[in-house]
């Protein structure tokens, strides 16, 4: 099946960087790293030593980076190679390159996860439709330095999500449940949040945990009348690496999920649960209200992206699956992860054509859905 004229949506992408117009094939592969660094705390975040710079060439989506780049630009199949011709390409135009490969993957429209404002270079380089979502941290933060309790800052706060949507047009929410609480933190009564109020204040971490959690609850209501989703990091969240990452496996939210006061909560699994991606599928199967978010994965697992299609067109239903990238900082991550969901798409799907396990007229179908049709249809777009 040849999807190379599907539209694609990114459900899940961040900023781009105008500095990262020229990178040498190191800081290329770099990009495709999320790990810590290997050097002390005086380095720059996420430092690496030469030696460790120079494994970056030889993880799986490096290869893939590298083979899909040089026969979008006919050269040979080499790092250095391919990072001369793109840094060739950007000295022209940064953001022409960026519209480049956008229309070759096919992405019309990016879900965005960022703090700057709308006019920011950033978000200006991005190209075709970008669509927005209310940061919950950064909103939970702003209220805390001004409110006196618990009761202003959750009014402050919901005032703030409420404009975003209403006024500012705002598709969703993202949240960091996973990485400030663990997904499975117990959902706090209002006398819990209020009494935490003061030591949050004070950067108390635990009652910052209680903090949150309430205000997420409250989130997860408001959203269900403004009718926009919530976005959750669940598995591998990145680079970070910090916090009760033991605790973002998706099957820990089914306590928040089947209160009947959430049953209606919109909820998408960003980056699929990585690796327990088994979960996320069977959690978008169990509750009406899930949305699975393959990205991540796409690009990051790319020499496993078959296999991890495969698990989640298993169970899930197919109407709640969507593509997404995660990518930041240069473009070719958000068109390397919509190339490898094209091809993971087209490989399982063909497979279960071939074997009577699907119509094929069913399969073409199944491909729009997930890589754009599902996501269109969840952010209310026109078409
Ligand atoms: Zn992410």
């Amino acid at each position: 099946m040849d999807l190379t004229q599907f539209p694609v949506i990114d459900n899940h992408c961040h900023p781009l960087i105008p500095g990262k117009a020229q990178l040498d094939p190191l800081s290329l592969a770099r990009e495709f790293y999320h790990g810590l660094g290997d050097l002390d705390d005086s380095s720059p975040k996420g430092a690496l030593s030469a030696a460790r710079m120079a494994d970056l060439a030889s993880l799986g989506v490096v290869h893939t980076l590298v083979r899909q780049l040089a026969s979008l630009f006919d050269c040979t199949p080499d790092l250095a190679a391919v990072a001369i011709e793109r840094n060739r390409r950007t000295a022209d135009d940064f953001g022409a390159y960026a519209e480049m490969l956008y229309a070759n993957a096919g992405i019309v429209g990016t879900v965005v996860d960022s703090d700057l404002p709308d006019e920011a270079p950033g978000l200006e380089l991005i190209p075709r439709q970008v669509m927005r979502l209310f940061q919950m941290g950064p909103a939970i933060d702003a209220q805390l330095g001004e409110a006196n309790s618990y009761e202003d800052l959750l009014a402050g706060y919901l005032d703030a999500l409420d404009q975003a949507v209403r006024v500012d047009g705002y598709v969703g929410v993202k949240s960091h449940l996973a990485e400030v609480a663990g997904l499975g933190v117990p959902a706090p009564s209002l006398p819990e949040a209020a009494a935490a109020f003061d030591a949050a204040k004070r950067d108390d971490v635990t009652a910052y945990q209680t903090l949150y959690a309430a205000v997420f609850a409250a989130t997860l209501s408001l959203c269900q009348e403004l009718d926009v989703p919530v976005h959750l990091h669940t598995g591998i969240t990145g680079g970070t690496w910090k916090g009760p990452i033991g605790n973002a496996d998706p099957f820990l939210l089914a306590s928040w999920l089947s209160r009947p006061e959430f049953r209606s909560s919109q909820v998408v699994l960003l980056h699929a649960g990585y690796p327990w991606i088994e979960q996320a599928s069977m959690m978008a199967h169990a509750f009406p209200q899930v949305w699975v978010d393959i990205s991540w994965i796409m690009p990051w697992t790319s020499l496993r992206a078959i296999e991890c299609m495969r698990a989640f067109l298993a169970a899930a239903p197919l109407s709640r699956l969507m593509i997404g990238s995660g990518g930041h900082g240069t473009p070719e991550v958000a068109w390397l992860g919509a190339i490898v969901a094209k091809i993971a798409l087209s490989n399982v799907l063909d497979d279960a054509v071939a074997a009577g396990l699907m119509a094929d007229a069913a399969a073409r179908r199944v491909a729009a859905m997930v890589l754009h049709d599902n996501a269109a249809q969840l952010y209310a777009l026109e078409e």
